[in-house]
C-alpha cells in the first residue's frame, strides 16, 4: 500500500490530530532553558513518538512539552548509577564487587580533586614510584619480601607468567584449567604471556610426582590457580602449596600462585576454607596474585606479593607499564590496606568483611524493618530464613540468615523485578519459590528502607 492510499484510509479525525501537531521549532522553543541543539533533538523525538502513537490508534493525553522534557531528563541521567543490592551476594561482579570503606572512598575523593605525590618523592623533590604508597603495607600484611600492584588480578597473573615463563614452559594441573567469569581462562592467559602450557595430572587428581616429571630445562614456572567459581568434590587430590613450593625450591622453578580472592583477614570462620595469602607467601611462592575488590574489600586491583627477585622481574617487564594501577584505585587500595593493619577495625569498617560477619540480630532487625514498611503499604511480606551465596570466588559458601520475602501478587514475579530495576534507585533482589527476596546482608538501613519503598511503589495499584 502506497503513502497516498495510506493517508486516504485515515479517518478525518486522525488527519486533524496529525495536522494539529506543532512544528519542531515551536515545541523546541517551549524548552527555552536547555541548549538549543538538545531541545530540538528532544522535540523531534517527542513528535515522532506522538505521531507513531496516533497512527497506532492511541490517543495520548500528555502534554508534548512534558514528553520532550521527560526524554531530556532520561538522556541526561548518568549511565553508571548507584544500585541497591538486595541479592545478598556480597561480591557481586555485575554490581561492582566490593563497596569501599568510608576511609577508602574519602581517599579517592581527595586524590581525584587535586594533585598528589603519586610519583613524586617529597623528601628529595625528585621522581618517586606509585608503588611506594602500597608496597610496604602489602609486604607487612602478607609477610612477603616484595610487592607490586597492577590493574587487576587477571593482569597480575598475565604479568607473572610473562615475566617468569615467556618463551618457556608453564606447568599447570589439568584440575586447574579453569575459566573464571569475564572470560579469564588460564590457557588463554598462558598463550598471551608467550609461555607454553604444559598440563599435568588429570581433571580430578594431580600428584606432586606429576609435576616433578614435567619439570626440565625448558620449565619457566609452575602455576597454581584457585578454582574460584567451581569445585571438584569426591575422588580429588591436589598437592598443597607447601609441597609445590618445596618442589620448586629443590628444582629452582618459581611457583606462581593465583589465589583469586585473597583472604587477608584472619580469624573469620566464614573464610577458613580460602587459601590465605600469608600461607602461600610463607610456603615460598615466587609470586602470589590476588584481587583488590574481592575479599580484600578494596578497589579493582591486582596484588602481587612474593620473592624479591621474582617481583623485580615482573616490575621490569614492559607489560607492567601497560597494566599499571591508576591513582584513584591506588588511593583506595592504600586506605583499605591501612584498615587491614588493625583486624578489628578492618572487620568493622570494610563493608565486605562486615557483611560476611554481620550478626544475625542485625540482619533480623533490618529484615523486620522492611517487612513492617511493606505491611504498612499493604504488601504481603514476611521474614524467612534463606541462604545467600557470597559470590565472587566463593561459590560454595552460603550464609544463612533472615530475609524479607515479598509476595509479588498481583504482578508476576518477573514483572515486579523489572519494575524494581527501572525504579530510582534501581533495586536488584533475588527470586525464590515465587517470591522476591530482599536480603538485608548487602544493604544498610537506608538502603533497606529505599528497597521497601521501591517495592511498595512497584506494587501500588495505578
Ligand atoms: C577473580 C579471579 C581472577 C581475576 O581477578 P580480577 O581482579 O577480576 O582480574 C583471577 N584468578 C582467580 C583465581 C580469581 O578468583
Amino acid at each position: 500500500m502506497g503513502g497516498a492510499a495510506g493517508s486516504r484510509a485515515r479517518s478525518p479525525e486522525l488527519a486533524a490530530l496529525l495536522r494539529a501537531l506543532p512544528p519542531v521549532d515551536e515545541l523546541a522553543a517551549a524548552l527555552a532553558d536547555v541548549p538549543r541543539a538538545l531541545a530540538v533533538g528532544a522535540a523531534r523525538r517527542a513528535l515522532a513518538a506522538r505521531r507513531e502513537a496516533l497512527l497506532a490508534g492511541e490517543r495520548p493525553a500528555t502534554d508534548l512539552a512534558d514528553d520532550a522534557r521527560a526524554l531530556l531528563e532520561r538522556a541526561g541521567r548518568a549511565s553508571l548509577r548507584r544500585v541497591i543490592n538486595a541479592t545478598g551476594v556480597i561480591v557481586h561482579t555485575n554490581l561492582g564487587r566490593a563497596p569501599l570503606a568510608p576511609a577508602a572512598a574519602d581517599a579517592v575523593a581527595a586524590a581525584a580533586r587535586g594533585y598528589s605525590n603519586l610519583e613524586y618523592d617529597l623528601e628529595s623533590g625528585g621522581r618517586g614510584s606509585r608503588q611506594a604508597h602500597v608496597e610496604g603495607l602489602a609486604r607487612e600484611l602478607t609477610g612477603a619480601e616484595a610487592a607490586l600492584v597492577v590493574n587487576n588480578c587477571a593482569g597480575a597473573v598475565l604479568l607473572a607468567a610473562a615475566a617468569l615463563a615467556a618463551g618457556r614452559e608453564l606447568v599447570v594441573s589439568r584440575g586447574q584449567l579453569v575459566e573464571i567469569g569475564g572470560s579469564f581462562r588460564l590457557p588463554d592467559v598462558a598463550a598471551q604471556s608467550g609461555a607454553r602450557l604444559v598440563e599435568v595430572g588429570t581433571t580430578n587428581r594431580t600428584r606432586i610426582d606429576d609435576y616433578e616429571r614435567a619439570l626440565g630445562a625448558e620449565t619457566g614456572a609452575i602455576v597454581r590457580a584457585h578454582q574460584s567459581n567451581f569445585r571438584a568434590v569426591g575422588f580429588v587430590e591436589q598437592p598443597d602449596i607447601e609441597e609445590l613450593c618445596a618442589l620448586g625450591a629443590r628444582t629452582g622453578v618459581p611457583v606462581i600462585d593465583d589465589v583469586g580472592s585473597g583472604a587477608l583477614a584472619e580469624g573469620l570462620p566464614e573464610l577458613s576454607d580460602e587459601p590465605a595469602v600469608r600461607r602461600s607467601v610463607a610456603a615460598g611462592a615466587a609470586v602470589v596474585c590476588f584481587s583488590g575488590d574481592k575479599l580484600l574489600g578494596g578497589p579493582q586491583a591486582g596484588l602481587m606479593v612474593g620473592r624479591a627477585e621474582a617481583i623485580e622481574r615482573c616490575r621490569r617487564h614492559p607489560l607492567a607499564r601497560a597494566l599499571r594501577i591508576d591513582k584513584l584505585s591506588l588511593a583506595a587500595l592504600e586506605a583499605t590496606l591501612r584498615l587491614h593493619r588493625d583486624p578489628a577495625r578492618a572487620l568493622a569498617e570494610i563493608p565486605v568483611l562486615r557483611m560476611l560477619s554481620a550478626p544475625e540480630s542485625e540482619l533480623a532487625a533490618r529484615a523486620e524493618l522492611m517487612r513492617a514498611l511493606l505491611e504498612h503499604a499493604g504488601v504481603d511480606a514476611r521474614v524467612v530464613t534463606a541462604a545467600a551465596r557470597v559470590g565472587g570466588a566463593l561459590p560454595l559458601l552460603e550464609l544463612e540468615g533472615p530475609v524479607c520475602a515479598v509476595d509479588p501478587a498481583p504482578l508476576a514475579l518477573d514483572e515486579l523485578a523489572r519494575r524494581l530495576r527501572r525504579g530510582e534507585p534501581p533495586v536488584v533482589g533475588r527470586a525464590r519459590r515465587g517470591r522476591l527476596l530482599l536480603d538485608p546482608r548487602t544493604m544498610d538501613d537506608d538502603e533497606a528502607r529505599a528497597a521497601a519503598r521501591g517495592v511498595a511503589a512497584a506494587l501500588r495499584p495505578v
